[in-house]
């Protein structure tokens, strides 16, 4: 199993296989393909493959390589998904379809200003902390609450919130993991109720080591990239 289209199919089997043991409909979990620190051969291989939808997190990388990637494909979505500085905003909305990483009122502020000059609509998740030792996402459901609602009020109308992201904390206590995806499942359904004209349906969690887990407690996207791509070389 070496190939990323041989690794593609694994996945997805193992996906629909989670589906099946949670009694969720089949491919009901979108397949986010996280490439980053591999190559654009690698993103065309696994298009080749019928993969469409890829995740990034650094701005610079995804842009010299998805700015070739789109020459040579068509339906192609970037998901930029790793913590965003105000001053990689506009070309983040510039290459990107989705945000997943909004994680402070001030980039949704931002994202709206470069979305408005290029006259483009934008996806965005807003991310949550819900592990003990991950870093991003909004630190407390007051100031997610206030993001969330700054976009129903429609302060943002370039910006289309279609859910949540979170990060489980790196622990083999598999408890920790499960707890984590639990509060953001029930954050979610609380800010739902609390703001029913926006279509807060997406939960994206669950990655390589913990995504079967996600899929039990109710995502609706894993993002995958080591199981894809295999290891990452940082250099
Ligand atoms: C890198 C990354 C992933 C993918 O991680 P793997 O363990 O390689 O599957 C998922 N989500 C985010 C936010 C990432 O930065």
């Amino acid at each position: 199993m070496n190939t990323v289209s041989e690794r593609l199919s694994e996945i997805k089997a193992k996906i629909n296989e989670a589906e099946k043991k949670a009694g969720r409909e089949l491919n009901s979990v979108k397949l986010l393909a996280v490439s980053k620190f591999h190559s654009e051969e690698a993103v065309m291989e696994a298009y080749r493959a019928g993969q469409f939808s890829f995740g990034e997190n650094r701005v610079q990388e995804a842009y010299s390589k998805f700015s070739e990637v789109y020459k040579n494909t068509e339906n192609v979505e970037l998901h930029i998904i790793g913590q965003l500085q105000s001053n990689k905003v506009k070309k983040a909305v510039e290459i990107a379809s989705f945000i997943e990483s909004v994680d402070r009122l001030s980039l949704i502020k931002e994202i709206e200003k470069h979305a408005a000059a290029f006259n483009k609509n934008i996806k965005i998740f807003f991310e949550y902390h819900t592990g003990e030792d991950s870093k991003s996402g909004f630190e407390s459901y007051e100031l997610l609450k206030e993001a969330v609602q700054y976009c129903a009020e429609g302060n943002a109308p370039h910006i289309i919130p279609k859910g949540f992201m979170t990060m489980a904390p790196f622990t083999d206590d598999t408890e920790k993991v499960r707890a984590s995806f639990v509060k953001m499942r029930e954050t979610a359904e609380n800010l739902k109720k609390e703001f029913p004209s926006l279509d807060l349906t997406e939960l994206s969690m669950g990655m390589s080591g913990d995504f079967e887990i996600a899929i039990q407690e109710g995502s609706t996207e894993v993002r995958i990239g080591t199981a894809i791509f295999g290891e990452r070389i940082y250099s």
